[in-house]
């Protein structure tokens, strides 16, 4: 194959690292950029030329945490905490067939794409338990719209009706036995279906990479967590959970293993350079250092973390620890936009909200940095993605300076992160080639994709009627339980109350 070269002209770059608005050339050689040049030096002959006149150039933005199995389920919730959400599961879930998954990774990722987000870490729930067959057809909707991403199965051999200890036992009979109906999957047949999936996985030429998600600490037996720490050795795939997002999850950690859950995770060796905690709202300094020890990684998603109601993770003290931090949007029905520009900023204003000193708040460059790099390390591609930079991948989102937020256009770090919704991406390239041109998305027919998702959800609600009402026969019981169990005071210093 003869290598095709093009540059970039007239654009200014913005990163939170070298650009705040440079205007200079990037020459792309096939996928990758080859070099960033003034504006003065000669164009090569056979170079194609993109003109960026009027944009603002950004590395494409990385989602760290999200859950594209639930873009189906847009507004579904109100006044949910993560317990009433995860109550809710069985709405978003049970009555999906394999073009449904598909179709929901596939809005997921025109969701995403739109927004400037160019790669991500998909935590999808395949239920009942994760094949290869739908996991590949989720690679396959990642692979048609155009992104990178690391699809990473929730996994986990327990529900959370019974994962939650005590819980079960203050239902009423009858919901009781709804549950028990509901079938544990034996964590042996999850894990090997998973080691099937890695073993065969066709999507790894596309940039697009299979992880574990084991998804709640006390979800998963001990012995299946050291399952997956051994599948992720074995394969060399990484490990993606949620750690310590809720107080509830805290109280029951302690109640449990007599630790927090980071304590807990490190012993049966988890916490390690591969491992990606999400929300870690509910740590102590002990478990922040534990995790900068170890070289893991936190997803940051500040508006779900709002959202649910779960608390403000304590970016500042991770960062100063030396614990690489990425930025997610998590999912649809719990920070309801799949939007990069939005965790952004609310992860800059939340950081505000623990100390007086605005030194230790987070400035414009230092969430466009976690957003791009701190991303990319949470998926282990930090030395190809999250830069503009020579032999990094030419993943760049074109910002148009015509959109009212950049008028008139003072700082550009600091209104693409303060200002920018989404509104202003016009165009949006993965390895070179432009996957939204003019708003306009490449691979996808929108106008069908819409009318699938239409026809979907409805299927889907008409068959959900006896999910529905268990849910909320359950959402009261289940409510006052975990808002009781969490009124559960924490050990003395051993966290840090918001
Ligand atoms: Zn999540």
């Amino acid at each position: 194959m003869s290598n095709t070269l093009s540059i970039i002209r007239n654009g200014r770059l913005v990163d939170g690292r070298n650009f705040n608005g440079d205007s200079l050339n990037i020459l792309i050689e096939n996928d990758t950029i080859l070099e960033i040049v003034s504006p003065h030096t000669p164009i090569p002959k056979m170079a194609t030329v993109i003109d960026a006149k009027d944009a603002l150039i950004l590395p494409g933005l990385i989602n760290a945490h999200t859950h594209g199995d639930v873009s189906l389920a847009k507004g579904l919730g109100d006044r949910w905490s993560l317990e009433l959400l995860l109550n809710a599961s069985p709405l978003t879930s049970e009555n999906f067939r394999l073009q449904d998954k598909s179709l929901a990774a596939r809005l997921a990722a025109v969701e995403m794409v739109l927004y400037g987000c160019t790669a991500c870490y998909d935590l999808f729930s395949d239920f009942p338990y994760p094949t290869l067959q739908s996991l590949e057809a989720v690679g396959e909707a990642y692979r048609e719209v155009g992104i990178r991403a690391i699809i990473a199965p929730l996994m986990a051999d327990r529900t959370f009706w019974t994962a939650v200890p005590g819980m079960i036992d203050t239902l009423p009979k009858d919901l009781r036995q709804k549950i028990l109906d509901m079938n544990e999957t034996p964590g042996d047949l999850v894990i090997d279906s998973v080691r099937d999936a890695i073993r065969n996985w066709p999507h790894a030429k596309d940039s697009i990479y299979l992880g574990l998600a084991p998804t709640i600490p006390y979800h998963c037996e001990a012995s299946f967590f050291m399952s997956c720490r051994k599948l992720a050795d074995e394969f060399g795939v990484r490990i993606h959970s949620h750690l310590a997002e809720s107080k509830l999850q805290a109280v029951v950690g302690e109640k449990l293993f007599g630790c927090s859950l980071t304590e807990y995770l490190d012993g049966l060796g988890i916490v390690s350079s591969d491992f990606t905690a999400a929300h870690c709202v509910w740590l102590n300094q002990s478990d922040i250092q534990r995790l900068a020890d170890r070289g893991a990684h936190v997803a940051h998603n500040p508006t779900s973390n709002l959202r649910l109601g779960t608390g403000v993770a304590k970016t500042r003290e991770m960062l100063k620890a030396g614990v690489n931090v990425g930025i997610g949007t998590d999912a649809s029905t719990c920070s309801d936009a799949l939007n990069m520009f939005e965790a952004m900023r609310m992860a800059a204003y939340v950081s505000r909200i623990h100390q007086p000193d605005p030194e230790y708040w987070l400035s414009a460059e230092d969430v466009l940095l976690m957003a791009t790099e701190g991303s990319a390390k949470t998926l282990g591609l930090e030395n190809h993605i999250g830069r503009i930079a020579p032999n990094y991948k030419a993943d760049l989102v074109f910002i148009d300076t015509s959109a009212i937020q950049y008028i008139p256009l003072n700082n550009p770090v600091r209104q693409v992160v303060f200002q920018e919704n989404g509104s202003g991406v016009k165009d949006v390239m993965v390895g070179g080639k432009f996957v939204v041109r003019n708003r306009q998305i490449n691979g996808v027919d929108y106008d069908d994709l819409r009318s699938q998702v239409s026809e979907s959800i409805t299927r889907i609600r008409e068959a959900s009627t006896s999910q529905e009402s268990m849910v909320s026969d359950l959402a009261p019981l289940v409510n006052h339980f975990c808002v009781g169990l969490s009124r559960t005071k924490l050990p003395i210093n051993r966290y840090i109350e918001s």
